[in-house]
């Protein structure tokens, strides 16, 4: 308790120290993962290669949210084995992680188009 998005976090980084950077084949380290953003559910985080400094990319990563306030959205008749069920799902996988990243680069290349004009009405 306490720590529950610390340990999704933790997960990740240690997912990512088990790949190989494709540019100088090491492994990823700690340091090189950065955590942008949290939000129920969701991490954030960039991956960087330390070694080299080639950046991998941003990863939206789904957790199982766990917290204080999920609880409250939980049906109050949910029996503890509902959520034995649900802490065991794993809080990443590495489908999610490619999934998003993959998202990422194609919103990457054409992301401004979609954006409305801003400035001069004239
Ligand atoms: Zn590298």
């Amino acid at each position: 308790m306490g720590n529950l998005h610390g340990g999704s976090f933790q997960a990740i980084q240690e997912y990512f120290q088990q790949k190989e950077c494709r540019f100088c084949s090491h492994p990823f380290k700690a340091d090189g993962i950065q955590l942008l953003r949290e939000e129920p559910g969701v991490l954030v985080v960039r991956v960087t290669c330390s070694t080299c400094g080639h950046p991998l990319g941003v990863a939206i990563v789904g957790t199982t949210p766990k917290t204080a306030k999920a609880q409250s959205t939980h049906p109050r008749d949910w029996t503890k084995r509902d959520r034995d069920r649900l802490v065991g799902l794993p809080p990443i996988t590495y489908d999610d992680v490619l999934n998003a990243h993959q998202f990422f680069k194609s919103l990457d290349t054409d992301w401004r188009k979609h954006l409305p004009r801003v400035g001069k009405a004239s």
